[in-house]
């Protein structure tokens, strides 16, 4: 069968590209060659949270892999067959465990037998999913979806520390089609102020400053235990009918905690004033098992470029037709149906879910 061929610099050029097509290659069987990974990030190439994704990734499927090494910037991945069983992964520093385990979780739905998961590493980190993001926003959807998943936060860890964990269990079964063109009404919204070894008064002043900046919200301050920090993340968890969003700031040294709040504020309102089911991080994440799933439709605000690559690295292994489209200041997302070419032209070539599992 073909190698895939994917540029790491097209689109987002981050971590993503090397992730979707890890899972991807896997559910599909097909083998790729990555070049130029993450050459849009300051420091391109394998970091270890890519690495300890790679290295989940061939451990449960089996695969024969070149190139994963610190700051490798080219990839091999052929996989093999896909197995359930009890793994452990450990990143050995504050790289997201969320993003390993989104690489590994749709792969294990394709797998021989129900499986759990582990991670070690950063639960809470800038630029990728928090686990309460995972939990409370994206896992409902999967779940929604038909797929047997449940994610537990076991310890929290934070960037530059690190030391989190999360631990999932899966069960095989292929997600089904979801449609999510309304949030629907509203339910709720509540901000938590979560500090470990910071002081209160830093969730204290954040949660002050959401207040003045959407009135009415109900907060509270989480003390975690001093070891499981140094870290400060405030989340907004704000409840519709069709969806759960929930948008995250973190505190960092020179940065006061008025400013962490202004900037989750001003991501509850750009997604309070778009008429899109789902927010931006949510949109580049449902994709992919959308398209296992060979059908789906959402709403969103403008396409990031997270999502519009991720999309592409999904064409590459999915024989699934993709749509974007705009109405209204409204863009719409829908998967179905065959991808130019054909469905029978890209089965020709090996593309698709695996057919035996
Ligand atoms: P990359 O930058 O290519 O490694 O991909 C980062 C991933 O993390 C993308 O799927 C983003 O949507 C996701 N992400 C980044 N920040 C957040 C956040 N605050 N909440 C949820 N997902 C996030």
């Amino acid at each position: 069968m073909e190698t895939i061929t994917l540029d790491g610099a097209q689109g987002e050029g981050g971590g993503q590209i090397l992730r979707s097509a890890l899972t991807l290659s896997m559910i599909s069987g097909r083998a790729f060659r990555l070049e130029r990974i993450r050459a849009g990030r300051a420091r391109p190439g394998l970091l270890r949270q890519h690495l300890t994704a790679v290295q989940a990734a061939a451990t449960i499927s089996g695969a024969h892999v070149e190139g994963a090494s610190p700051a490798s910037q080219s990839l091999f991945f052929a996989p093999g067959a896909l197995r359930g069983g009890d793994y452990h992964f450990a990143i050995g520093s504050a790289g997201s465990c969320t993003l390993v385990l989104q690489t590994v979780l749709p792969a294990l739905w394709y797998a021989d037998r129900p499986a759990t998961v582990t991670v070690s590493g950063g639960t809470h980190n800038p630029a990728a999913p928090p686990a309460d993001f995972l939990i409370r926003a994206w896992l409902p959807l999967l779940r929604r979806m038909g797929v047997q998943t449940k994610i537990e936060l076991l310890r929290h860890g934070f960037y530059p520390a690190g030391g989190g964990q999360v631990r999932a269990e899966v069960a095989p079964g292929k997600p089904l089609g979801l449609t999510l063109l309304e949030r629907g009404a509203w339910q709720g919204t509540r901000a938590t102020a979560i500090v470990a070894g910071v002081p209160h008064d830093v969730a204290r002043r954040e949660l002050t400053q959401l207040a003045r900046r959407i009135p009415q919200l109900q907060g509270e301050c989480r003390v975690l235990p001093h070891q499981e920090g140094p870290g400060n993340a405030l989340l907004v968890d704000l409840e519709h009918a069709a969806v759960h969003e929930v948008f995250t700031g973190f505190g960092a040294r020179g940065v006061s905690a008025e400013h962490v709040a202004d900037r989750v504020a001003k991501a509850v309102r750009g997604y309070l004033d778009s008429p899109g089911g789902v927010g931006e991080h949510l949109a580049d994440q449902l994709v992919l098992p959308l398209a296992l799933a060979g059908s789906g439709s959402f709403s969103t605000g403008k396409p990031s470029s997270h999502l519009l690559t991720n999309l592409a690295v999904i064409g590459a292994f999915l024989p699934v037709a993709m749509h974007v489209s705009e109405s209204g200041g409204c863009w719409r997302v829908d998967i179905g149906g065959a991808a130019p070419g054909g469905l029978a032209a890209a089965a020709d070539k090996g593309a698709g879910p695996r057919r035996d599992e």
